[in-house]
């Protein structure tokens, strides 16, 4: 392999922000991992023992490197990131000063194991606080594996500083699980000892990163953002606001996949949610901005967790307006004249009550859902287009932010004082509010709904099977009947009782009670279908929610199913007492509002 580090010269080092790059296990891995995401791998084990203080062990299949350039990367100032100065206003890379490996090398007694793909064998490099003892050649796989042991034993100081072996390996772990959010192409698997403590898919899928490191609960609440202008976009997800967090724990930045702490974008972000997050406590979401690297400075600060924006306004406008459209678009505004919203910032959108048990008008609803036998329809998402433009319009004639202004009511509240006014093409319930006209999705409405009570009703009551009188048989194709029987669990607990019986076919003993006067099989291959035909956006949602929300969907009111007032009003009631009201579990949103102020403006009554 050809020789790609150099050394900078004076000059260019002397611009290199100065500091310490190594100050705990924690900025040791990141830089690691950062030289691992850097030479292009795909796939990262990260390996502790005691927090990272006794063992820090990151492999890579990444590039490699011949055997001058692993000597020389142990150099101050020896890099393959960038040449002159210049290019620091040029750098696509983690990495660039040519500082993490001889510095983590002088604190600790390091290994270096690397080998090219287009070198014979591999080079292994030991060095002692920074003194190199040995250049040995290794077999091994292509790729680059460090080993940091006893980080510190030279530096009794530093290693007093260090905190007890939980938070430092908390610290560590979350310094990984950034890098991956940041880098959903690659797949991380994180052990501490002999426990993996974090694994990410590495399908490029950024939700399954922040499954793997957020968890399924908060995963299966984000909602995507995205904001575009000329040489700046922000995209990303954020947490309904009914799910938020005592710190900021969970507000990730990231610039050009550099996970950074940017007050400025903290700022957007909490402003964005302001009025739908409870008092002391902050949103949850991760904002990815794309920015062009001569916009951006990232050599502010020596751990590199801090860069500088040339154009500060730009980048706070574009995440505010990223975050904040997102949420009117799926109809999560607190779009609240003054009078509406006692002053009570109160706890709110966090629901500690489980939801109640279904009303006799649901019941009907659900009946009568099915009696209707409607054709199967895709979704049509509501045309939101022509409305957010408006709003738009009204958020700039009026000087006041609403969102600052008003206190949030909680919006299950809100959903109780909804009126109905009656059913508009037998797809929308349009309700009169306090703050204006309101139009609910009445498919995703009963949608979020049904899987609601699948997930939180079938833990507390079991599932809500019916036996039927005569099973059915189903024969499916191959890989149907790989995933029906891979996902068995999923559909029994949802209800079905569903057995193998013989190759590729299933014995169908009973369906949800919902389902009582629908034909029940062809809803279940409807179902099967969409499991195995399912389109990549609705892959955004976890896998294993999958089934839930599938049966969700199919069972619930169709746009087309006309209903009745009481049957609406149940609907909403049972709106009300979700969880989480705001999208149906396929991230679409179930009430658009349009206020007042808008409908007067129209009028000509402003
Ligand atoms: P920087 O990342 O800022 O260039 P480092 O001290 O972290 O500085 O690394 C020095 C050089 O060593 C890098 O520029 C790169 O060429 C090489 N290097 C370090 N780690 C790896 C790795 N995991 N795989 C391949 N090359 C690496
Ligand atoms: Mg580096």
């Amino acid at each position: 392999m050809a020789n790609l580090i150099v050394l900078l010269d004076d000059n260019t080092a002397n611009r290199i922000a100065a500091g310490e790059v190594v100050e705990r296990p924690a900025s040791a891995v990141k830089e690691l991992v950062e030289n691992s995401i850097d030479a292009g791998a795909t796939q990262v084990i990260v390996r502790f023992d005691e927090g990272g203080k006794r063992h820090i062990e990151v492999s890579d299949d990444g590039l490699g490197m011949g055997a001058e350039d692993a000597v020389l990367s142990l150099q101050r100032h020896a890099t393959s990131k960038m040449r002159t100065a210049d290019d620091l206003f040029a750098i696509r890379t983690l990495g660039f000063r040519g500082e993490a490996l001889p510095s983590i090398a002088s604190v600790s007694h390091l290994t270096l194991a690397t080998k090219s793909a287009d070198e014979p064998a591999g080079t292994r490099v030991i060095v002692h606080g920074g003194e190199i003892e040995r250049v040995e050649e290794t077999g091994g796989r292509d790729g680059t594996t460090v080993v940091v042991e006893d980080l510190f034993y030279n530096t009794p100081a530093r290693l007093k500083f260090l905190k007890s072996t939980p938070t430092e390996f908390a610290r560590a772990v979350d310094a990984v699980g950034h890098l991956a959010i940041a880098h959903p192409h690659v797949a991380f698997r994180v052990w501490h000892g002999q426990q993996e403590v974090l694994a990410t898919p590495g399908n490029g899928d950024p939700i399954g990163a922040l499954t793997a490191v957020w968890g399924r609960d908060v995963a299966r609440k984000l909602v995507p953002v995205r904001f575009d202008s000329p040489g700046l976009a922000v995209s990303g997800f954020i947490c309904t606001p009914d799910l938020t967090r005592p710190g900021r724990s969970h507000e990730l930045f990231f610039v050009n996949g550099r996970p950074i702490r940017n007050r400025l974008l903290g700022h957007a972000l909490e402003e964005a949610c302001r009025a739908m997050t409870p008092e002391a406590r902050y949103p949850i979401g991760a904002l990815f901005v794309a920015i062009s690297p001569d916009l951006v400075d990232v050599n502010v600060h020596p751990t590199k967790a801090e860069v500088k924006f040339t154009r500060d306004g730009e980048v706070h406008h574009a995440a505010y307006q990223a975050v904040k459209d997102c949420l009117a678009e799926r109809g999560i505004t607190p779009t609240i004249s003054g009078e509406a919203a006692a002053p009570s910032r109160t706890p709110t959108w966090q629901r500690s009550t489980t939801p109640s048990l279904p009303t006799a008008e649901f019941r009907a609803l659900s009946r009568a859902a099915f009696e209707a036998f409607p054709p199967l329809q895709d979704y049509r998402a509501s045309d939101l287009s022509d409305q957010s433009d408006r709003s738009d319009q009204s958020d700039q004639s009026d000087p006041s932010d609403p969102f600052q202004t008003a206190p949030a009511k909680p919006y299950s509240e809100q959903l109780r004082g909804f009126r109905v006014l009656g059913q508009a093409r037998d797809t929308y319930i349009v309700a009169a509010t306090d703050e204006g006209v309101a139009f609910v999705d009445q498919h995703t409405a009963h949608e979020r709904v049904l899987y609601e009570w699948l997930t939180v009703k079938r833990a507390e009551m079991g599932a809500l099977a019916q036996r039927l009188t005569t099973p059915f048989h189903l024969s499916l194709g191959a890989s149907e009947a790989a995933l029906l029987g891979q996902r068995l669990s999923d559909f029994v607990a949802a209800g079905w009782d569903i057995e193998t019986f013989g190759k590729d076919a299933f014995l169908v003993r009973s369906v949800p009670s919902f389902v009582s006067r629908r034909d029940p099989e062809s809803l279940l291959r409807d179902m099967i279908d969409e499991l195995v035909h399912q389109s990549v956006a609705r892959r955004l949602l976890v896998q294993r929610d999958h089934v839930t929300i599938t049966n969700a969907c199919k069972m619930a009111v169709k746009s087309g199913d006309p209903l009745n007032l009481p049957e609406m009003e149940g609907l909403l009631q049972q709106l009300a007492d979700t969880e989480n009201p705001y999208v149906c579990p396929h991230g679409r949103p179930i009430v658009v509002t349009i206020p007042f102020n808008e409908i007067d403006r129209r009028f000509k009554r402003a």
